[in-house]
């Protein structure tokens, strides 16, 4: 135990460790991950080439930080490396560094991932972690570890551990007091928040909500009065449903973003009344098709009460109480400032007593 070999890895991806795509696009704009073609021009070398020799490096315990430069990819260590989202050529430099050189890649379907390894030249064992398999798989993935691996871990697209499996993994290498590293790169809620136009300084990442209808008319409603941006992820086969749900509990007022096949061919980015969106859904077939990120902005800030709105209240309790009681006790019940309702109070006294 402790190699790829003596483990099983599932496969190995592409032939030639050090070879790369060529830069040239695909017939499809390099947009859909399944179109991609092998190739076997050099890794690292066309990424790599043109790099200024490093000139600092950044110590962070046992990890060299480069800038600029393609850092080690070192032994004992997880990477947690981010892939494109839909679009193949938003792979980072780093990720294909890390990816070129470790020695087994975690990945959730290795099918998926030997597709973006074949385009890139990559040979890295493939080891399937996925949902299913996670937990127990992280035992091997440690023992890998301790025995002097450099793994990486991947999903489908995007982040691991974001609405994806990868979380658990890392707390157990994070527990067996071994090294973990991100490779930032591609998530479909950073890239939806980004041309989102929100602009709300908060926002919540709800991820998927619950399959059932009663769950997430829950869910809904647990979220209805949270003063930031709502984002969820949601699939084709629920997204008519979710609008329904959505705009339901929240009023048909709150703004939406439907960012929709980010990165991909037919991707769009449409801003809507929640109430609009179901009609908007239908109107084209199409628009049900693919991957979704949902942007809820929050509710518009509900205008001031007027302050006459509390003389029932301010009247009972001046009849009884002395002024500065009857404000503190009134402040207190409507959550209005406090100078405002001194001063109603004190117009109310006056009226009453002239
Ligand atoms: N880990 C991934 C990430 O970092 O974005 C998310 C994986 S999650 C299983 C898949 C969901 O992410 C999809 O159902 C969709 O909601 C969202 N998603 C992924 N790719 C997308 C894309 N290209 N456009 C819009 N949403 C996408």
């Amino acid at each position: 135990m402790g190699t790829a070999e003596a483990v099983g890895a599932e496969g190995a991806a592409g032939t030639g460790r050090g070879t790369v795509a060529p830069p040239g696009l695909p017939p499809d704009n390099g947009a859909v991950v399944q179109a991609a073609t092998a190739s076997s021009n050099a890794i690292g070398a066309a990424p790599r080439a043109h790099l200024k020799p490093n000139v600092c490096a950044i110590e962070k315990g046992n990890i060299v930080m480069t800038r600029g430069e393609p850092s080690p990819v070192l032994a004992r260590t997880l990477y947690v490396v981010a892939t494109p989202i839909g679009n193949l050529r938003d792979i980072t430099l780093r990720a294909l560094d890390v990816l070129g050189e470790a020695d087994i890649i975690a990945a959730e379907d290795t099918r998926i991932t030997a597709t973006l390894a074949s385009h890139y030249g990559i040979k890295g064992r493939l080891a399937a972690l996925h949902a299913h398999n996670e937990r127990q798989r992280a035992d091997e993935v440690i023992g890998w570890l301790a025995a002097g691996k450099r793994v990486a871990l991947v999903t489908d697209a995007g982040t691991p551990a974001i609405s994806d499996p990868g979380a658990a993994l890392v707390r157990a290498v994070i527990d067996a007091g071994l090294a973990v590293v991100p490779i930032p790169g591609p998530s479909a809620v950073i890239a939806a928040v980004s041309v989102s136009g929100l602009a709300a300084s908060q926002w919540l990442f709800c991820g998927f909500l619950p399959a059932t209808a009663s769950a997430r008319a829950r869910e809904i409603e647990r979220l209805r009065n949270f003063g930031c941006a709502l984002v969820f992820y949601e699939a084709p086969h629920r997204i008519a449903a979710t609008l329904d749900a959505l705009a339901a509990s929240l009023g048909p007022e709150r703004q939406l973003v439907i960012a929709r096949e980010l990165t991909k061919r037919f991707e769009t980015i449409h801003r809507i009344p929640l109430g609009d969106a179901a009609a908007w859904l239908a109107a084209d077939p199409d628009r049900k098709r693919g991957e979704f990120v949902l942007i809820v902005e929050p509710a518009a800030p509900s205008p001031p009460a007027e302050i006459e709105s509390h003389d029932a209240l301010l009247s009972a309790l001046l009849a009884e109480l002395p002024l500065a009681q009857s404000v503190r006790i009134a402040v207190a019940a409507t959550n209005v400032a406090k100078n405002r309702i001194y001063e109603r109070a004190l117009a109310l006294k006056k009226a009453s007593a002239g």
